[in-house]
């Protein structure tokens, strides 16, 4: 009796230890008997596109090590390259890209991260393509994103004054600001009997399109009208809208313009700061109140079949171009009261 108690106790830590061998893995530190649990996968040679590499894993209990080849990818994309990028910024209307050399093989990505030209307006799954009643054509984004929230009949034609103003005020701006320019904002120009600042002219020509003072900043910074409307023409080119505006600064009346072009148009002179300033002073000026606030630029077209506005809305700015044979006046309001 003695002996099989004995026994018992001897063999109940066996009975114990068997019973937990096969309930779960037991290891022991000892690399031939090691049933190794492997952990991560390590770069030992990283694949490129021309050589295979190898991965190593090593296991948690013994640090046994087991390597595996790893293959050139056959889809060519897929591969580790040796990319050189070289970045080409997006201007006023062209797209920007990075063209991408693997130093390695040669492979090249012609144009790969592609981002918008600077003022383009961009649709998304959210912009809207009908308008609140009244309107024909509606086109309303912000400066910071230049994303549309409504773009309604963007290749509508419409009264092209609007459309020339802008055109004319950011030519002149352009010229004013333009790198080793010598008619500065300040330069006081020729008008009348006396002079003027340049500013001032400009702010006149914002305000009402004063003709003499278009044609004392004209000549003042171009030699003659002919040469300032070519420096127009060009300015509309280079912002990407030539097809869609042609005026005649001289003769506002008779140009022709689209929605969606002068609402680029207005998008760039919105980030030009001496334009802005101007716009906004003849704004207020004009005491036009959109939507219950005071615009920061606000234009409307002779005729009354299009207008457009601006209006602070934190560190951006909401803008809208809106045209209709029968635009209600107060047609801005629920527009502007989107958050
Ligand atoms: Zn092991
Ligand atoms: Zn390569």
């Amino acid at each position: 009796m003695r002996k099989a108690r004995l026994l018992a106790c001897l063999l109940l830590p066996l009975v114990l230890f068997t019973a937990c061998a096969a309930g779960q893995t037991v290891h022991t530190y000892n690399k031939e008997g090691c049933s190794h649990v492997y952990g991560s996968r390590y770069d030992v040679v990283p694949v490129t596109c021309q050589t295979p590499g190898t991965v190593a894993r090593y296991c948690k209990i013994c640090h046994a090590e087991v390597s595996e080849a790893v293959a050139i990818p056959t889809d060519i994309m897929a591969r580790a390259h040796a990319f050189s990028d070289e970045v080409k910024e997006p201007t006023e209307s062209t797209e920007g890209y990075t063209t991408r050399h693997c130093a390695l093989c040669g492979y090249e990505i012609a144009r790969a991260f592609v981002v918008p030209a600077k003022y383009a307006l961009l649709e998304t799954e959210d912009t809207k393509t009908v308008a609140p009643a009244g309107a024909d054509g509606l086109v309303f984004s912000d400066t910071k994103t230049h994303v549309l929230v409504y773009d309604v009949a963007r290749d509508a034609t419409v009264s092209a004054d609007a459309a020339c103003r802008l055109a004319v005020a950011l030519t002149l701006a352009d010229e004013l600001t333009r790198e080793g320019t010598a008619v500065t904002p300040d330069t006081p120009v020729p008008f009348g009997s006396g002079s003027l600042p340049a500013k001032q002219l400009l702010f006149a020509v914002i305000a009402d399109y004063n003709p003499d003072a278009l044609r004392a900043l004209s000549r003042a910074l171009c030699g003659n009208e002919s040469a300032f409307s070519a420096r127009v023409a060009a300015r509309l080119v280079r912002l990407g809208v030539d097809a869609q505006v042609t005026v005649d600064p001289f003769s506002p009346i008779g140009g022709y313009a689209t929605l969606g072009g002068t609402a680029v148009l207005l998008a760039r002179v919105l980030d030009e700061p001496l334009l802005l300033e101007g716009f906004t002073a003849a704004a207020e000026s004009d005491l036009s109140l959109v939507a219950g606030r005071s615009p920061l630029l606000y234009l409307a077209s002779a005729d009354g079949t299009l207008r457009v506005s601006a209006i602070a809305a934190g560190e951006s700015i909401c803008f809208a171009a809106v045209f209709g044979e029968t635009l209600p006046p107060d047609y801005e309001i629920a527009l502007y009261l989107v958050p």
